[in-house]
This record gives structure tokens, C-alpha cells and sequence, in this order.
């Protein structure tokens, strides 16, 4: 299956299903590569062993040149370093402003290989090779970034893949922790936005956990496809894209807080998705709206509840250098029901510290 997202000049191709990784070098061909450039791989200490091979082999029947480079899995390689260390390799690789960095893993092999491709003699192509249930998200939209210390993503551009190739038979050997952390954007999606596929994702938690093939593809697909519609009605941002965060102000400062890895991505965002519906319901919407958000969450085994040792100081902290706080005031994401979320702006620090507070006690 191949869906689209249609951005005008920066229009492309999501390829999606199983076997797809050795067709990466007729793909890369087929959109126009030319082969005189060197294509840089980009990939981390676990996918490399175990899909790197697939990939390398199919361009080079192509006749294609690569470079490869190797980081370490795992969050805190979203780092300055792991960016500057890629850049060397590109440079001393020889590549050119015609040459392409493929992102073979999670998100983030994406996030990082993709704002190497940005920043790279002011932007070369990128191409997504999504390995993990989370990925679908994160390959999809063109959001690329590094973390900072003190702050998620804070470095970062917009710069659109060439095309998105999902094989599907990669996500076999994910750890089931990683598959649920995945999951958590997948839930995501409906609860912002999809009511109907919030009662379909939680009927099948089951079998979506233990990765069967017909569910886990429908799902990652209406996934991506929701995304690929929010993404084309707001590129950049100005509006409703931002819906796109929920779960993720707060989620994004238990990261930063706990220390990158700590929490995976998709675990955090769950707790923050809890915090959300909290703090809905702690500005007068019905109470349900917690009660059915957690309870879609924990079907899928996702963490709903805050550890102790997360200070409300050090979480606001963190929130501040995010960017959606401005002047004192934060702007959320909050669930009017499952599947409807609004962007209320101008949320006061001293509700969001009661809910962070409210959180750790899994209840109100
Ligand atoms: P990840 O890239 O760290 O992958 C998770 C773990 O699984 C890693 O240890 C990795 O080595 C391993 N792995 C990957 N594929 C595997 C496979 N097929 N088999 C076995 N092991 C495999 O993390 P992730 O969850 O994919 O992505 C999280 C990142 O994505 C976060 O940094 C988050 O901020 C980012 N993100 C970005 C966007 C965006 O729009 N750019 C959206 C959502 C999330
Ligand atoms: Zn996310």
C-alpha cells in the first residue's frame, strides 16, 4: 500500500507493508537518486546488525555508493555530539548536494539522520526507513530534532523525506516494551482525533500487542493516515497541527526530567495523556473523559501514573524552556472526550502543578 501526503512541491510517497526493505534500492532509483552521490546510511547498535544488510545489499545492486553510520541506541544519541560526529562522517563520506541520508531505525535515527539532512550544505534529501511501532509517527510529517539537556527537541527544522519506506516484517524483533511505548502514539491519534478507532484500537489491544500481522498493518496505517491528514492541513504549525502534542508538554518534560531513556517517548506521553484528562477535568469538563482515557491506556498495558520522585519544580522547569510556554502561561492539549481534543491557551502554572500532583496518586 502506498499512501500520499500531498504538500505541494514537497509531496511524497509512504510506502507501507511487509518486504519492503530490499526494495529500498529500486525505490531510491525510481525516485531519481542519481548515482554518482553517495547516499549516507544512518542507523543505530541494534537495528544495524539485524536490517542493515537488506538495505545495503538492494542499493548496491543499484549501483549505489553508501557510507554508513552507526550510533548507539537509545534517546540520549539525540545529542549535539552524535549530530556533529554524523556531520564528519557525511563530509569525509564525500557527500555531495545531490546525495541523500537514509534513516534506517526508530525515531530516533529519524529525528537525528533527518536534521543532519536539514542543516547538511542547508538541506540534502532524507529518506525514512521506520523500524518500530512508534516510527510511523515520527517518520511522517517532517518535524526532524535533537534533544538538549535541559530541554526535548529543541533543536530541530522542518525538512520533509523524499519518501517514507515502512517494512512491516521489521518490527518482529522489537522488544514488547518498545512495542507498547509505540502503541502510545498509535492511541494517540484516536484520542485526538478518531473516536471510532479509539473503540477498534482497545477491542484489539490484544492482538495488536502481540504484533498480528492483518491488525498491527491496519492499524499502523489508519495511524499514519490521520497523521498524513493533519500534517497536510498545517505544515508548520500556525494551527491545528498542534493537536498533535497531546500528551506531549508534560511527556516531553518526564523525559527531560527523568533523564532521556528513562521513560521511552511513547510511556511518557502515556502518563502525559493522563495528565491531560486530569487537567481537563480539573477546568469543569465531565470527569469520564479521565476515567475513559485511562482506561484505553492501561489496555495496553501504558503507565497512567507519575513516580514520587518527580518534582512539580523540576517538571515546570522543564516546561518553561519547552516552546509552548509563554509569559507564565502554558498551552495544552485537552480532551473534550475520546476522539476530540481543543488547544486551550493561557493554562495557569498553578493548575498544572495540582495535576502534576494529582498524577502521582494515579487519581483525583
Ligand atoms: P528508538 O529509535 O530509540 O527505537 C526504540 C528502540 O528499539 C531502540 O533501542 C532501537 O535500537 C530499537 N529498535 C528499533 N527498531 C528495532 C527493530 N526493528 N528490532 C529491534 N529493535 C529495534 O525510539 P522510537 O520509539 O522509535 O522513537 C522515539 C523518538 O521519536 C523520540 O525521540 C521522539 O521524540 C521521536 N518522535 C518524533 C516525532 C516527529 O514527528 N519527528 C514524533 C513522535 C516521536
Ligand atoms: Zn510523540
Amino acid at each position: 500500500r502506498t499512501l500520499k501526503v500531498d504538500l505541494g512541491d514537497r509531496s511524497y510517497p509512504i510506502h507501507i507493508g511487509p518486504g519492503l526493505l530490499p526494495e529500498v534500492g529500486r525505490l531510491c532509483r525510481e525516485a531519481g537518486f542519481p548515482l554518482q552521490s553517495p547516499l549516507l546510511i544512518v542507523t543505530d547498535s541494534e537495528v544495524g546488525p539485524l536490517y542493515l544488510d537488506r538495505v545495503a545489499s538492494s542499493l548496491a545492486d543499484e549501483g549505489f555508493r553508501t557510507v554508513v553510520h552507526t550510533i548507539p541506541s537509545g534517546e540520549a544519541s539525540k545529542s549535539l555530539e552524535n549530530f556533529e560526529a554524523i556531520m564528519t562522517t557525511a563530509i569525509t563520506g564525500g557527500l555531495d548536494r545531490s546525495s541523500a541520508v537514509l534513516a534506517l531505525g526508530g525515531g530516533v535515527v529519524g529525528d537525528l539522520a533527518g536534521f543532519v539532512a536539514a542543516s547538511y550544505m542547508r538541506g540534502i534529501a532524507f529518506v525514512q526507513l521506520p523500524t518500530t511501532v512508534l516510527a510511523h509517527d515520527s517518520s511522517v510529517g517532517g518535524k526532524v530534532a535533537i534533544n538538549h539537556p535541559l530541554a526535548k527537541n529543541m533543536i530541530g527544522a522542518f525538512h520533509q523525506p523524499k519518501m517514507v519506506v515502512y517494512d512491516l516484517d521489521a518490527l518482529k524483533t522489537l522488544p514488547k516494551r518498545q512495542i507498547l511505548s509505540g502503541l502510545a502514539e498509535v492511541v494517540k491519534q484516536g484520542l485526538m482525533i478518531d473516536p471510532e478507532f479509539v473503540t477498534w484500537l482497545e477491542e484489539h489491544a490484544e492482538g495488536l500487542v502481540a504484533l498480528r500481522p492483518d491488525l498491527i498493518g491496519e492499524a499502523l496505517e489508519h495511524s499514519c493516515a490521520i497523521k498524513v491528514g493533519v500534517v497536510t492541513q498545517d505544515e508548520r504549525e500556525f494551527g491545528i497541527r498542534a493537536i498533535l502534542n497531546l500528551g506531549h508538554t508534560l511527556g516531553h518534560a518526564i523525559e527531560a526530567v527523568g533523564g532521556y531513556g528513562t521513560f521511552l517517548h511513547g510511556e511518557a506521553i502515556s502518563i502525559g495523556m493522563a495528565g491531560s484528562a486530569l487537567l481537563a477535568v480539573k477546568l469543569g469538563r465531565d470527569r469520564a473523559i479521565y476515567t475513559d482515557t485511562i482506561r484505553v491506556l492501561k489496555a495496553f498495558g501504558l503507565p497512567t501514573v507519575l513516580p514520587d520522585r518527580y518534582s512539580e519544580d523540576e517538571l515546570i522547569e522543564a516546561m518553561m524552556h519547552d516552546k509552548k510556554f509563554k509569559q507564565g502561561k502554558v498551552t495544552f492539549i485537552l480532551p473534550e472526550s475520546i476522539g476530540s481534543v481543543s488547544i486551550v491557551e493561557g493554562i495557569e502554572e498553578s493548575a498544572v502543578r495540582e495535576v502534576i500532583g494529582q498524577l502521582k496518586k494515579g487519581d483525583s
